[in-house]
């Protein structure tokens, strides 16, 4: 067993790696995505019904908000006690036949489980809905490999045989519509019906009957998990479709990766998690399967069963006073159903596993805020605060991402000497606006300001790269004939 350095941030290899990066600046992948008009309205369309369905049943719980305050201490309790939880789960799963294997980075987690794997003889495994393996690009690590990996989640199935990339946590393949479904299917399932229609029900007929040999013959399974509860050792997997039942009960060997926060301290939990997770996700009162196991049972089940326990920056995200609190997300994705942003964006403009809203802070909190492009992810809000009151958690998204654009900013700084065009327009407003007599001056410059403005009193474009990019998508009004303090004086009031 490899072991961890839980609770000491400053190690390098506590940064998470994989899929955790923008791979450009967030403004300009958006830029691009926001050229899709089939994207936006199919964004539309998925987050609005979502959002209404979660409204429906949370309001129908007149202790709504006792449940949110709750989940929110409890993961707050979790996250001060982190090591102490980890080792006792670690005891209890060990107890019931199960192995433990701890992970400090995604390269660490893919080479463990290749090994699990491996050591099966099989060549094909089947999985069941994951981000913590998107998280590590376990797919592409295991192909590498010679190592066939299938999806078995609808959505995660879609994006698959697309060679796309998820763009949502709970709905991977949100950004197509179903005709782009039926597509997908005729071209990469030989099987299919070539008269396959876009009807829902006759997809859905198509990816069960194409999933179903795999059940059946898959030796290895590997999973995620939504919880694991330190007390009996045991997990959970939560879902919609049934395809993970049957990868938890029918292989010989699963292997569950999971990050080392989703540990709760006992079943007493679920009482609290249980109803604020379907809600918050899909908008249910109950998800149709949810999937607890302990251990090994003997004839019944995987009779090898393993946990790859998930650092990954976890660590270093926890280390953020500020930020730590982005740990406690049970990933419902209700932030992404009412951000405006990514209701526009999609997913793929955040470049990480993780969009929306709370991508925005866990991929900076886990990989360092100066790692490639994530330095822009905390600007991707309008700081609306809608995703602070969806959050089920009660996750104060928009404080955070404030902290991260101060920390971008520092970061910034240390790398460059050279002042930016933010920093003289900030020392220009503190020169300005910390003398009376000072503000008066610049106030005589306003007549130039009507100047530019021309004869429609509109300035249109102004110099700069940061003062252009202002006036590249809107105008700003001419100054008045007059300042407000010249008004005051004429009018005799001072
Ligand atoms: S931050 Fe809150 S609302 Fe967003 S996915 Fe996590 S738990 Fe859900």
């Amino acid at each position: 067993m490899s072991s961890t350095f839980v609770g000491m941030p400053t190690l390098p290899s506590q940064r998470g790696h994989g899929n955790l990066h923008a791979e450009e600046p967030f403004p300009q992948a958006a830029t691009r995505e926001l050229g899709n008009s089939q994207l936006r309205a199919n964004l539309r369309h998925a987050t609005h019904t979502i959002r209404d369905k979660r409204l429906n049943v949370v309001g129908e719980l007149p202790d709504w908000e006792d449940l949110r305050q709750a989940g929110s201490d409890t993961k707050d309790a979790v996250m001060a006690d982190l090591p102490a939880k980890l080792d006792e789960f670690e005891k209890n799963f060990t107890a019931r036949g199960g192995v433990v294997h701890w992970a400090r980075d995604a390269e660490e987690a893919n080479r463990i489980v290749t090994d699990l794997v491996r050591a099966t003889g099989s060549e094909e495994i089947v999985k069941v809905k994951s981000m913590a393996t998107q998280e590590i690009g376990l797919n592409e690590h295991l192909e590498e490999q010679g190592i066939a990996a299938f999806e078995t989640d609808l959505a995660e199935l879609i994006v698959q045989l697309g060679h796309d990339k998820p763009s949502h946590i709970l709905v991977p393949a949100i950004h197509k519509n179903r005709t782009e479904v039926r597509d997908i299917f005729l071209n990469e399932m030989p099987e299919v019906d070539p008269d396959l229609t876009d009807n829902p029900a006759e997809l859905a007929m198509a990816a069960r009957a194409h999933l179903r040999q795999k059940f059946l013959s898959a030796k290895v399974a590997i999973s995620g998990a939504n919880f694991a509860l330190a007390d009996t050792g045991t997990l959970g997997v939560v879902e919609s479709e049934g395809n993970g039942r049957m990868c938890l009960t029918l292989p010989e060997t699963l292997i569950t990766v999971m990050g080392i926060e989703k540990v709760l301290p006992s079943a007493q939990d679920l009482e609290v998690f249980m109803q604020l997770l379907p809600r918050s996700s899909t908008g249910e009162r109950m998800n149709p399967y949810t999937s607890l196991w302990t251990g090994v049972t003997e004839g019944d089940g995987p009779q090898n069963v393993h946990i790859v326990l998930l650092d990954n920056g976890r660590t270093n995200a926890l280390a953020d006073k500020y930020g730590r609190t982005a740990l406690n997300c049970i990933r419902c994705s209700a932030c992404m159903n009412v951000c405006p942003v990514y209701e526009r964006t999609g997913g793929h403009a955040y470049g990480s596993t993780y969009p929306g809203p709370i991508g925005a802070i866990l991929s900076p909190l886990m990989t360092g805020i100066e790692a490639e492009d994530n330095g822009s992810l905390p600007y991707a809000s309008s700081l609306c605060g809608a995703c602070y009151d969806a959050c089920p958690v009660k996750i104060n998204i928009p404080d955070i991402l404030v902290h991260l654009r101060g920390e971008d900013v520092k970061a910034q700084h240390a790398a460059s000497r050279v002042p930016t065009e933010m920093d003289l327009l900030m020392k220009g407003a503190e020169i300005a606006l910390s003398s009376g007599k000072v503000l008066n001056l610049m106030e005589k410059a306003l007549p130039l300001g009507r100047l530019a403005a021309g004869r429609d009193k509109k300035i249109k474009k102004l110099p700069g790269k940061l003062a252009g990019a202002w006036t590249s998508s809107r105008d700003i009004p001419a100054p008045p004939a007059q300042s407000f303090r010249d008004w005051w004086k004429k009018e005799g009031r001072s």
